[in-house]
């Protein structure tokens, strides 16, 4: 069976608003980077529920033919992110169904650890999946609970289901917003004129002019009804273990996540790594875009200077999630190219976010290489990503992750750099200001929470 996981998704939510359908078309157009497999939004009008959802970008999939269509004063809107070969509309999200409290619709970014088991007990008794997203199992969950009511039953389905989650589900009249109990993707509440949003990431926010109240907390559930203030109802929360990868790589720079911003993040995981692994050079080139805070940061705790020394072309998507390794080598070199002018004869410190497969590095290495470079030195400000992601980062398994199969020596042989050298975990705790142990570092380090 082909797995449809919720990764790295984004979710939106608004209540209470006139304009509702189109301020969540802007957030998801915010947070594209967080999925560009297909985007969705519902609408509810408090008599129906109206969605809208296709593959492609938030742009390709709405026109304002279509979100005039998206009635009603609430939203909920998603964009998706999976692994490659789940290319079903059905998979993509909202997830809209009738059942007898009337009709339901829900957007997710995360992961159930249980998705299998909760599953195989629902068909087993007799429900019929139509999609293979573990989001469905919510759905099924919720109508079958013997609760009358609906806030009952959705407290009852997540109490169900284990893993990372940032939910938001609507009604006719309507919305709910649930956090996992340890709070491994991002969920942020906000307020719009006379209404609200929840949103993944606040640079959702700033766009459509909200202003950021809180984070929804870990194991909270928040319950938007009409001239009432959020109703907050704490389930189950844990010591949380937020994602570090929202702060090494996912999220946008310009979006506070975890209740600091990730530009300022990024820039000391640079200083750290300027201060751990230093290295003779005449500049420092990030790979665009990931890496550009870091290589501030580098240059700036080094004094070498920075340079942009390999452009990105923007208008091809990311190179990750294509299947096959030819492929992703042609789109790394369509993608990328270095300025030879700048770089021919230098020594050059080269700052990613994070190696996976290790395919990027040595394409960027063979390009600075075939531009003149007289050395590379790969600096990585994040440690060796060693373990896949259960939790909603879409991440090989470990037989594709170089630093789960080679030592750092190997990998700089493989990647053709002068040097390599990676962050350490301390160091990027440190980047990140976490004294109390409250992120998930599975991926660099194996130690699973769930
Ligand atoms: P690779 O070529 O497999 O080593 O991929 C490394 C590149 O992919 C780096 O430039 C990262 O910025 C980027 N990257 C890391 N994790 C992900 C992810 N989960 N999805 C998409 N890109 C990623």
């Amino acid at each position: 069976m082909e797995r449809a996981l919720n990764e790295e998704c984004a979710v939106v939510g608004i209540f209470n608003h006139k304009e509702a359908s189109r301020l969540s078309y802007f957030s998801l157009h915010a947070m594209q980077h967080r999925g560009q497999e297909a985007a969705g939004i519902s609408s509810g009008d408090g008599v129906k529920i109206h969605t809208i959802k296709d593959r492609g970008l938030v742009s390709r999939v709405f026109d304002e033919g279509k979100l005039s269509k998206l009635e009603g004063h609430m939203s909920i809107g998603h964009t998706r992110y999976s692994t490659a070969g789940n290319d079903s509309i059905l998979d993509a999200q909202p997830v809209h169904a009738n059942y007898d409290l009337g009709q339901l619709s829900i957007v997710h970014n995360g992961n159930f650890t249980n998705a299998a088991e909760v599953r195989n007990a629902l068909i087993k008794d007799g429900a019929i999946f139509q999609t293979f997203m573990d989001t469905e199992n919510l759905i099924h969950l919720i109508a079958r609970s013997d609760k009358l009511k609906l806030k009952d039953r959705i407290i009852d389905a997540v109490g169900k289901v284990e893993g990372a989650y940032s939910l938001v589900f609507q009604s006719r009249s309507k919305m709910f917003a649930v956090r996992d109990p340890y709070g491994f993707r991002p969920l942020s509440l906000g307020r719009v004129g006379d209404g609200y949003v929840v949103a993944s990431e606040t640079c959702a926010f700033d766009l459509i002019g909200a202003t950021f109240m809180r984070d929804v907390l870990p194991g909270e559930l928040l319950i938007f009804e009409k001239d009432k203030a959020p109703q907050s109802i704490m389930l189950h929360a844990e010591q949380p273990k937020h994602c570090i990868f929202e702060h090494v790589y996912f999220a946008r720079p310009d979006s506070d996540v975890f209740g600091q911003n990730v530009y300022q993040m990024r820039k000391n995981m640079g200083i750290e790594l300027a201060k751990a692994q230093p290295v003779e050079a005449d500049m420092v080139l990030p790979v665009p875009d990931g890496g550009i805070p870091s290589a501030i940061g580098y240059s700036q705790a080094s004094g070498i200077p920075f340079e942009m020394g390999i452009m990105r072309n923007h208008y091809i998507g990311r190179t990750f999630i294509e299947p096959t390794q030819e492929m992703r080598d042609l789109k790394v070199k369509m993608k990328l190219s270095p300025i030879k002018s700048l770089i021919e004869g230098k020594r050059v410190i080269v700052i990613d976010d994070s190696i996976v497969r290790g395919t990027t590095s040595r394409r960027i290495i063979r390009l600075l290489k075939n531009a003149g470079a007289a050395e590379v030195h790969m600096r990585i400000s994040s440690p060796p990503t060693t373990d896949p992601c259960y939790y909603g980062v879409d991440t090989p398994d470990k037989e594709n992750l170089i630093a789960a199969n080679m030592s750092v020596e190997d990998i700089c042989n493989f990647i053709e750099a002068d040097s390599l050298a990676y962050l350490d975990n301390d160091a990027l705790m440190r980047s990140v200001n976490s004294t109390e142990d409250t992120y998930c570092t599975a991926c660099f380090t194996g130690n699973y929470i769930l």
